[in-house]
């Protein structure tokens, strides 16, 4: 953790002439970033630095408070410039914060979730259980804009809710930044989470934040829920990459019909996706079969239960999880929608994109280990067809008890083989269970 009080973390260089003769003046709450406020004893630069925090963990971005320059070492643009941007353009635009205090505690850790990207507030969040479960002395306050409430874990002592859209969360609010210095003069020891961007998720229970549990494994043979979660945005199409696409929908977009083309992309997913279904259901007949996500421009036929929305808001989320948590398997495309999803079923296949191959496995949140990970998590490529990930899915479901039998650790154990009265039980179970796999191959 990062000390903030009362002794700020002071391991600053200065990023003009590298000296580490600086002194740290304050700590200031841009939004996304804690900035250190600094003076260089060896030049005099003044200039802010990046806790390390989040991001800034790893790639901590530097400014000149006058002398309008950006130091950058790391190169990471996506996370530098809209930083220096907002400095350049701070506002004070009045902004509605909710402050929940659960608790009274003078001792706290902040652990910052405030991010223009949803998965990354999602992922800074579930930061939260370890603090939870290890400094039981110290109070947990959470910033985090508005919208992600909902998710918030029981065990906390405050969490300030930011009333900002995503888009506004790159923004440097003055009114935000006050209500930090404000709001923390009240405690007599602070610390700052190290909110990795993608921590463990083996030390993470997802249900203590969607308030849902986790797929439930004895199951997974009965009432078969299959769920696609679909995006408009970013849609899966068999014919022409991604990036192709991209180039098709600028070109379009100068002749004024990117809405069209738009459509035209929404409505050949919608037909993908029915076409998925028909295969599943040749073999499997009875199956659900579930579309959840946002944006809703194009019907569905009837053959699938369609849960799509145009916005969302917190009980729409609570039953899209509710959703995800009943289904054997979520099938989607590459982006922080397959987070949640991801984490509450079964198992996944994610339609993974050439250009997203270097973002793999960021977006899902795996319950399993080793094989077991291997079995439950597919990826296919963005030219996959709905024959070929039928294909997928259905192996998921019908080689499982093989693989389960043969293959996890619960039946890899020598102690239920042994020579007892509990092997013959055990021995036998499995023969009945693997003539029953047979036969049903
Ligand atoms: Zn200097």
């Amino acid at each position: 953790m990062i000390s903030l009080k009362p002794d700020f973390y002071i391991k600053f260089n200065c990023p003009e002439c590298g000296s580490n003769d600086t002194k740290v003046n304050d700590i200031v709450f841009q939004g996304i970033h804690i900035l250190a406020d600094c003076l260089c004893e060896g030049c005099g630069l003044e200039f802010y630095s990046d806790l390390p925090t989040g991001q800034a963990l790893y790639t901590p971005v530097s400014f000149g408070k006058n002398n309008n320059k950006l130091y950058d070492k790391y190169n990471v643009g996506w996370f530098s410039n809209p930083l220096f941007e907002s400095y350049i353009s701070k506002n004070d635009d009045p902004i509605n914060i909710d402050k929940k205090v659960f608790k009274t505690t003078k001792k706290v850790i902040i652990l910052n979730c405030m991010d223009y990207l949803y998965g990354h507030v999602l992922l800074k969040l579930f930061n939260a259980e370890y603090y939870l479960d290890r400094y039981k002395d110290y109070g947990l306050v959470i910033i985090i804009p508005k919208n992600f409430g909902w998710l918030l874990p029981d065990g906390i002592s405050e969490a300030w809710l930011i009333d900002q859209n995503l888009k506004e969360c790159k923004n440097w609010n003055s009114n935000i930044e006050n209500f930090f210095k404000k709001e923390t003069e009240r405690f007599s020891e602070i610390y700052l989470s190290l909110a990795f961007s993608h921590p463990d998720p083996s030390g993470i229970s997802i249900h203590k934040f969607a308030k849902h549990k986790e797929f439930n494994m004895d199951n997974y043979l009965d009432d078969i829920n299959i769920t696609f979660i679909t995006r408009e945005d970013r849609t899966w199409e068999t014919d022409g990459s991604l990036e192709d696409n991209k180039l098709i929908s600028k070109f379009f977009g100068k002749f004024n019909i990117r809405i069209d083309a738009r459509k035209s992309k929404i409505k050949k997913q919608n037909k993908l996706i029915e076409k998925l279904a028909m295969h599943l259901r040749k073999t499997l007949p009875d199956i659900k079969f579930n579309v959840a996500g946002l944006g809703k421009s194009i019907k569905f036929s009837s053959c699938v239960n369609d849960l799509r929305e145009t916005a969302v808001d917190d009980d729409i989320e609570k039953t899209w999880c509710s959703i995800y948590s009943k289904s054997q398997i979520v099938i989607g495309i590459h982006g922080s929608n397959m987070i949640i999803p991801s984490a509450l079923c079964g198992g996944i296949i994610e339609i993974l994109p050439e250009n997203r191959y270097g973002n793999i496995v960021q977006d899902i949140f795996t319950r399993y280990e080793r094989r077991k990970s291997l079995f439950f998590y597919r990826f296919v490529d963005e030219h996959s067809n709905p024959k070929r990930i039928a294909a997928v899915a259905l192996s998921m479901i019908k080689d499982y008890k093989s693989f389960d039998l043969n293959m996890s650790s619960k039946n890899l154990k020598h102690s239920i083989y042994n020579d007892t009265g509990f092997w013959k039980n055990e021995r036998e179970k499995n023969d009945l269970e693997l003539k029953r796999i047979l036969n049903d191959r």
